[in-house]
């Protein structure tokens, strides 16, 4: 379960809870807190820096994911590849480049084309 990070609306009347910021660990689908458990003043969720980058990359990632696994259970190589290939320099994903790579071979491309390919494509 991940943990998620509380801070009180108004600090400086919190409790030794939510004076500083806390943390507590729920279910993804559970209700957030709105109050503190210590002492029952109002207080919010902080998406921490970490945890929003994690949840901005993975709902897209795993729809770009699926797709591309999409195409290439059809076959449809190039497909997969091109989505992978604009994915991958999207996200920096050196992982998703490669299958790019791998479907662009099987779709019939030489690396030699794919270079020239990209380099055009730049201009
Ligand atoms: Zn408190």
């Amino acid at each position: 379960m991940p943990i998620y990070e509380y801070e009180s609306l108004e600090p400086k009347k919190g409790c030794r809870m939510c004076v500083r910021r806390f943390e507590e660990i729920q279910a993804v689908n559970s209700t957030p807190l709105s109050v503190c458990p210590g002492c029952g003043r109002p207080i919010r969720r902080i998406i921490s820096a970490c945890h929003s980058a994690v949840m901005e990359v993975s709902p897209e990632y795993a729809r770009v994911a699926d797709k591309i696994a999409g195409y290439e259970r059809e076959g449809m190589w190039s497909h997969a590849a091109e989505l992978a290939d604009k994915h991958s320099e999207h996200t920096k994903d050196p992982s998703l480049k490669n299958r790019a790579l791998e479907d662009y071979k099987k779709a019939g491309y030489s690396l030699d084309t794919l270079e020239k390919h990209s380099t055009s494509k730049d201009d």
